[in-house]
């Protein structure tokens, strides 16, 4: 398999203005596409490897050689947490969630508002650069707000990803700079809870979408 770098599933100037044109066309054209070719480059010695999907990487991580498992993990998290980032957002958000993730929302952290203000703080909490995730745990079916540094991805805590924020200043400092908060807030208005119900309502089968022949639109890249 040769990991390629996804289209946006919208135009480049779609998410203006919380998310600005030059920003979008940066991050995923460049530190995105970047990181697929280094995934590429780290396999090109592991055929076998090679044939896998990038989240079957993230989920098999002792079956990768010891040399060369930290740039494989790295660069297969930042390549599948960029292409559910990209389907994460929307042109078209309705502004809050809907049916019965809206109800385990209410559930889970008592209303949307709580839920929205945990979910900034936990990215206002974030030393350095990382992400912040909604999730689903596999053990109890719980909601939890979870960071992860660099590009972790909450797969390998068998925490199934409904929605995530990427909090590295690439994804916002051409436009809110240090105003990390702006960025977090501003977020809301693109956020795609068509797509986060999706993953939801498939959210007890992590195991399947962890094989290699997983639904490729719940946890991998392209
Ligand atoms: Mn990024």
């Amino acid at each position: 398999m040769n990991h390629r770098l996804p289209d946006l599933p919208y135009e480049v100037v779609a998410l203006e203005p919380v998310i600005d044109t030059r920003t979008l066309q940066i991050h995923h054209s460049r530190h995105h596409a970047a990181y697929v070719a280094a995934l590429n480059e780290a396999l090109s010695e592991y055929p076998q490897l090679a044939e896998r999907s990038a989240g079957w990487l993230l989920s098999n991580a002792r079956s990768i050689p010891d040399a060369a498992r930290p740039s494989i993990l790295a660069n297969a998290g930042a390549h599948v947490n960029h292409s559910l980032f990209w389907r994460t957002m929307t042109p078209a958000g309705h502004g809050a969630p809907f049916g019965r993730l809206a109800d385990a929302i209410a559930s889970d952290f008592g209303s949307f508002d709580a839920f929205k203000s945990e979910f900034q703080a936990a990215g206002m909490k974030l030393v350095g650069s990382g992400w912040i995730w909604l999730t689903r745990s596999q053990k109890n079916g719980a909601l939890r707000i979870v960071s992860t540094r660099d590009h972790g991805n909450p797969v390998t805590d068998q925490q199934f990803p409904l929605l995530m924020n990427d909090v590295w200043e690439h994804a916002y400092y051409l436009k809110h700079q240090n105003r990390r908060i702006d960025y977090l807030r501003d977020w809301w208005g693109v956020v795609d809870w068509d797509e986060a119900a999706r993953r939801f309502a498939h959210s007890d089968h992590l195991d399947a979408a962890q094989s290699n022949d997983g639904d490729s639109l719940l946890l991998d890249a392209a």
